[in-house]
């Protein structure tokens, strides 16, 4: 079952749409003052293919930053009906204006992305994410309102209330990210209930990096089906690629963006099923179109087809932003190995952060990992035992030893938003 028959679309005529779309898409931009320079000397009339858009050039988000506010718009103000901006979780924010068509397309797409994972009109979705100008909040919302599911706006914080909701309304679909999920779980245990008896079936998790071994934990401790759900406020925000009830990669909607995984260095596309910076072009954006746009998040598209049918291309969980990159000891490290390492061990509870630390001259990491309570004994050996085990586990998949503290369940501070892994103590302690 499908939402829209372009999900299945054969490939050939897939790419038609593309080209056509592409090529709009060169129009329109060019009527905003940063496309009208930064496309000189390019037409509409130069693509013939979906493939053509490697002749374009990138936009990054200092272009967007540099452009803040109305730079790209390619209308009147008077034509916008929405803006949101990006959680600005790295750097100064960036504004991202719709016009009443781009919101219409945009909750298509996450209706759409919605359907795809098993989400139904008979469903009853209760959205944790916060109201505010993060696109998680009614990017969802809008999508699921229009798949006609009836939708409950909880936003953050406040989890009894939110259990409750869950209970007295019959809640099936939750969108939650991934960090609160453990939390969430382990809150619902607290409240008395058993997670097996919730109504819930269905978790829409995304919004930041999260590793399976994460997304397992979230799923048993639970009791529910996690799917993995992408977007980003410069391509409208959730619904840019969703898993399918098969959960092995999320289909990007290329009828609307069309990816490219390049090597961030050198600006090149990588070699098929290679990892590197996805990269999108909007292909359904009237008010602020964005073309090559630099996510800065690694990826790679996965091999062959999907048993579910669709036709648009899968790309594998984003495995970390390149600015997340830590250089220790001249080895190159990211979140989310360590996060799979731990998340392996049954020991270990709901959270962990990673501190950059400096000792003497050279630079060292610390990962504060929190415990199981069953696990936080008093045994002085076992504990110490425990701390050795992470630490080579660590080393295993890292290849540098970092010190390691054990930490009580619910001691690492929590935010409010996206989770924070990393916090670079080096010139502070
Ligand atoms: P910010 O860049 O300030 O966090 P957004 O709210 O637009 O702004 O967040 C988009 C970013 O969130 C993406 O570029 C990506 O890094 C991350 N993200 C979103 N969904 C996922 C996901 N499913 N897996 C990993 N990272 C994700
Ligand atoms: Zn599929």
């Amino acid at each position: 079952m499908y939402y829209d028959p372009v999900e299945t679309m054969d490939r050939a005529a897939l790419e038609n749409i593309q080209a056509e779309r592409l090529r709009e898409t060169i129009e329109i931009a060019k009527r905003s003052p940063f496309y009208a320079e930064r496309l000189k000397g390019i037409e509409p009339g130069d693509i013939k293919t979906p493939a053509d858009v490697a002749g374009l050039p990138f936009t990054t988000k200092e272009d967007l930053r540099g452009q803040y506010p109305h730079g790209l718009l390619t209308r009147p103000l008077e034509d916008f009906v929405r803006l949101h901006a990006s959680s600005g979780t790295t750097g100064s924010p960036v504004a991202i204006f719709y016009t009443r068509k781009d919101l219409d397309t945009w909750a298509d797409l996450m209706a759409r992305s919605m359907f795809c994972c098993g989400c139904r009109r008979s469903d009853v979705l209760q959205n944790t994410s916060g109201y505010g100008l993060f696109t998680g909040g009614l990017g969802i919302h809008y999508g699921s309102e229009r798949l006609g599911m009836l939708t409950i706006p909880a936003g953050t914080g406040n989890t009894k209330r939110q259990i409750k909701l869950i209970r007295d309304h019959n809640v099936t679909v939750l969108h939650i990210i991934p960090s609160f999920a453990l939390y969430f779980a382990q809150k619902v245990r607290e409240e008395g209930y058993d997670p097996k008896d919730m109504p819930w079936r269905i978790a829409l998790i995304g919004a930041e990096p999260h590793t399976e071994e994460a997304r397992r934990k979230i799923e048993r401790q639970m009791h529910i089906k996690a799917y993995n759900c992408y977007g980003l406020s410069e391509m409208n925000g959730p619904g840019v690629a969703f898993e399918c009830e098969h959960q092995n990669g999320m289909h990007l909607w290329e009828d609307a963006y069309i990816p490219e995984i390049i090597n961030p260095e050198t600006g090149e596309h990588v070699a098929e099923g290679e990892v590197g910076e996805l990269v999108m072009t909007t292909l359904r954006r009237d008010g602020m179109p964005i073309i090559r746009y630099r996510t800065r998040d690694l990826t790679r598209f996965l091999p062959g087809q999907c048993e579910c049918g669709r036709t648009h291309r899968r790309i594998d969980r984003i495995s970390g932003r390149a600015d997340d990159m830590m250089i220790l000891k001249g080895v190159n490290i990211y979140p989310m190995q360590v996060e799979q390492c731990l998340m392996t061990m049954p020991e270990v509870g709901q959270s962990y952060l990673i501190e950059l630390i400096r000792e003497g001259v050279s630079d060292q990491m610390r990962v504060k990992v929190e415990i199981k309570d069953e696990y936080f004994v008093e045994d002085m050996r076992a504990l110490q035992g425990l701390q050795k085990r992470i630490a080579k586990n660590l080393c295993n998949e890292i290849l540098v030893t970092p010190r390691v503290e054990l930490c009580q369940s619910n001691s690492i501070p929590k935010a409010a938003g996206k989770a924070v892994r990393v916090v670079d103590l080096r010139d502070k302690e």
